[in-house]
């Protein structure tokens, strides 16, 4: 019986989809997701995850982009060994100690102790500039610029999450060296500029570009710029990628100088840029629904999914006329560029399909059966908003190319208007800690100051920095961690950027510190972090 055997299969879907809402509770939520969506698979280390390949093609997508992008640079990619000794590591002495906490160390081989311990690279300052040392000797080997995609490994102690926070995790790292302090600190705005993109142009995430507090800095570097991206559900704002000045501090450890071309020695001016599979963690927390998966477009692994409708009564002939035509969609779509793919399963119901699909994020479905062939036309559904439209066959290559920027745009800016409604303005700590209270990001007045930095982190960790309770949708998630926890500065935002999500730009002279009313220096970014 066709009919039971359906909603067997439909039964069976729903016990594969969601079974959490993403506001009811999105830390159960995202869990879900992750396996549900067939993004990774837990392994029995913790903080360590199997990447799918529906996670993996959408790390190539954004790898390809980037790759093409810094190789426009000049940027040349290598590859460095995963080991460090003890020694090397040791060098820079704020290097090694903000990352002493995170190392992990091979004190063994087989039955046998190392005679010394080798670490598993964090991250490869201290793995490639001993090299750079050889090689650059005169100002004609500079610009050095290199970048390697790799896994590392942190042994971070907080709470693990898929993506976000692994202790093993991918990424590309980019170690650049210069004749000049103007070269290099050029270059990092231009990384910065490229790392916006991947959230925005790839993965439809806004994020906001800014400077890093001295607190907050890359440890052993001259400073840090970041992209700052927030997961509305929790209110926490997440460092999406950092873009180093190093200064001359690792090329005085590390002896990297050059002959200036006049006789004298010169060290060199070094960055070192980053950015993660955290990406694409933040891509799902930002977009999936109680549904699933939101895919953007651009790096959606399938874009267009067609689901042939040929339920038990239809006949063979149709069917085949049915398939014969999803074959002409599927070379039109290829030809137009489209990453497109037929689920022409028999053992699966077409709603069994959908929900699978939708769970999955395909940004678009296309359904046709033998009337839709008749009437030389099809249906399209969109993930982003499950709209139902009808499209004439004749017009397939030049609508869908089209609808997919559009849902590519139409995520963006819902994402950032949903972004400058959780930026709370505020002047004094009572206008700081209401907008904490709400799971917001708050952008003050602010002094700069290291100690004063500290003393409102502890403070607002503290109970004092509830002024108020309210029934908000965010609040209400029961991700309690989210609501507590002590706020930390995010970034000192680029102009441009306070411009561009329409917040105050300048302070006035009389402007007061927000936390220890000394005179304020710069509008930051507080909140909540990952
Ligand atoms: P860093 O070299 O420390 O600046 O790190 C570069 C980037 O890696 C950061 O900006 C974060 O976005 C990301 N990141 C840091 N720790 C992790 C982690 N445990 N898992 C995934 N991504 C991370």
């Amino acid at each position: 019986n066709q009919g039971a055997k359906g909603s067997d299969l439909q039964k069976q879907g729903n016990r594969d989809g969601m079974e959490v809402k993403k506001l009811q509770d999105f830390a159960l939520w995202y869990t879900q997701l992750m396996t549900k969506a067939e993004l990774i698979e837990y392994y029995d280390v913790a903080g360590c995850y199997i990447l799918r390949p529906w996670a993996w093609s959408m790390w190539e997508s954004v790898k390809e982009w980037f790759d093409g992008e810094i190789k426009k640079l000049g940027v040349e990619n290598a590859c460095f060994p995963l080991f460090v000794s003890s020694s090397r590591l040791s060098v820079e002495k704020d290097h090694v100690e903000g990352f002493s906490p995170e190392v992990a160390w091979v004190t063994r081989s087989g039955n046998h102790d190392l005679e010394e311990p080798i670490a598993i690279r964090p991250t490869s300052e201290t793995i490639m500039y001993p090299q750079y040392a050889k090689w650059i000797r005169s100002h004609r080997d500079l610009p050095l610029k290199l970048n390697q995609w790799t896994n590392v490994v942190r042994w971070e102690f907080k709470h693990p999450t898929p993506f976000i926070r692994s202790r093993e995790f991918f990424w590309q790292e980019g170690h650049t060296a210069f004749a000049t302090l103007e070269e290099a600190a050029a270059e990092v705005l231009v990384i910065l500029s490229l790392y916006q993109q991947i959230y925005e142009y790839l993965l439809a995430v806004p994020v906001i570009r800014g400077f890093k507090s001295e607190g907050e800095k890359f440890a052993g570097g001259l400073y840090t710029t970041t992209v700052e991206a927030f997961i509305p559900p929790n209110g926490r704002a997440v460092q999406a990628a950092t873009s180093h000045c190093l200064g001359q501090n690792f090329g005085k450890m590390f002896d990297i100088s050059f002959d200036d071309g006049s006789g004298k020695k010169q060290y060199v001016w070094q960055n070192s840029w980053g950015c993660t599979t955290r990406s694409l963690g933040v891509m799902c927390m930002v977009h999936g629904d109680d549904s699933g998966l939101v895919l953007p477009p651009r790096v959606a692994p399938i874009q267009v999914i067609i689901i042939p409708i040929l339920g038990g009564k239809v006949a063979e002939t149709e069917a085949n006329m049915v398939m014969a035509k999803v074959d002409e969609i599927v070379s039109a779509l290829k030809l137009a560029g489209i990453r497109v793919k037929v689920e022409d399963r028999k053992d699966k119901s077409p709603g069994w399909k959908f929900n699978h699909w939708e769970l999955k994020g395909v940004p678009l479905r296309i359904e046709i059966g033998p009337r839709d062939v008749q009437n030389e036309q099809f249906v399209c559904v969109t993930r982003l908003n499950k709209e139902k439209t009808t499209v004439a066959l004749a017009d397939l290559a030049t609508m869908i190319p089209g609808m997919l920027d559009g849902i590519h745009n139409a995520m963006l800016r819902g994402a950032f208007e949903e972004y400058r409604s959780r930026i709370t303005v505020g002047r004094t700590w009572a206008e700081f800690a209401s907008g904490l209270e709400k799971a917001n990001v708050i952008l003050v007045p602010w002094c700069t100051d290291s100690e004063c930095e500290e003393s409102a982190k502890k403070r607002s960790g503290a109970k004092e920095a509830s002024v108020s309770s309210s029934e908000n949708s965010a609040e209400s998630s029961s991700d309690a961690r989210a609501l507590s926890g002590a706020a930390k500065t995010l970034c000192i935002p680029l102009e441009e950027e306070l411009e561009r999500f329409g917040l105050p730009t300048s302070l006035d002279p009389s402007d007061s510190c927000f936390a220890c009313a000394r005179p304020a220096t710069k509008w930051t970014l507080w909140g909540r972090s990952y």
